[in-house]
């Protein structure tokens, strides 16, 4: 076919997708910057109280920030809440965990010694969160996400959060921090600098990285947290930061919105 048919048979076809400009329907999609920060923050202000459902969730959760917290002078302190007995024996765990909260420079740990994949059925109890608020006095208290797939990571934050909403006299942030999966966020800490610490902690878990590579997990999460944040930042931890202690369902419409922004424009 010579050029000059062809070009007059091409552009002569009708478009398979019309550009209707008249009709078309504008969407007013919400920007990255509306879903995730585009900078780092600062950490949060200490005392510390962690609650970690498992020994390793600390470490695979925040270890970096726990790093940078210790090394500026803020006390942490960590709760464990569940024997873990699913996971190992009970004593290697706690051992691993020592080990961990030692180069991590967590101050205390605290065992609730809830029987492994049981935190929905027994709970965290008033009397617990109580003894932990006021020996500790936090100003930050961290909890799992709640998009978080295992239960007991769930079931931890629903039990503490109920219970923190009838101490009255305590005055805290709750940051919710990622364990096993990105879920929503409007912080991410800056942690390249302390990635090594933090490798070397989730490494004192010999018993569970010989099950799944969950030094590979949580870095992987890390290296995609620092998506946003620029070519200096190598690695980032991200959290969902309320001002004040909220009831859990208060924190579920926050989130519910959230992901509601998702869909802004879209019909
Ligand atoms: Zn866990």
């Amino acid at each position: 076919m010579e050029l000059s048919v062809f070009l007059k048979t091409f552009f002569s076809r009708p478009l398979l997708f019309p550009k209707d400009t008249e009709n078309f329907d504008r969407l007013s999609i919400c920007q990255e910057s509306e879903l995730v920060p585009y900078a780092p923050s600062s950490i949060p202000c200490g005392p510390y109280l962690i609650f970690a459902p498992h020994p390793d969730d600390e470490s695979m959760g925040m270890g970096g920030t726990i790093l940078l917290a210790a090394s500026s002078g803020i006390n942490v302190h960590l709760v464990i809440v569940t024997d873990g007995s699913l996971g190992g024996k009970t004593e290697i765990r706690k051992i691993e965990v020592q080990k961990a909260a030692h180069i991590l420079g967590i101050k205390t740990i605290d065992f609730l010694e809830i029987k492994d994949r049981d935190v929905a059925n027994e709970g965290i109890s008033l009397n617990s969160v109580t003894m932990l608020t006021e020996k500790y006095k936090p100003k930050t208290v961290f909890l799992p996400s709640l998009l978080e797939f295992h239960p007991d990571h769930r079931a931890t934050t629903a039990s503490v959060l109920k219970n923190l909403t009838s101490l009255s006299d305590l005055s805290a942030e709750v940051w919710l921090y990622e364990i096993s999966r990105q879920g929503e966020v409007n912080r991410l800490i800056d942690i390249t600098n302390v990635a090594e610490g933090k490798k070397q902690a989730i490494r004192c878990y010999e018993s569970q990285i010989s099950q799944v590579a969950y030094d590979d997990v949580a870095f992987a999460i890390n290296k995609a947290r620092a998506y946003t944040l620029g070519a200096n930042v190598q690695y980032a931890e991200g959290f969902w930061a309320t001002s004040c202690i909220t009831k859990p369902e208060e924190l579920r419409t926050a989130w519910k919105e959230k992901i509601n922004t998702y869909w802004t424009g879209i019909r």
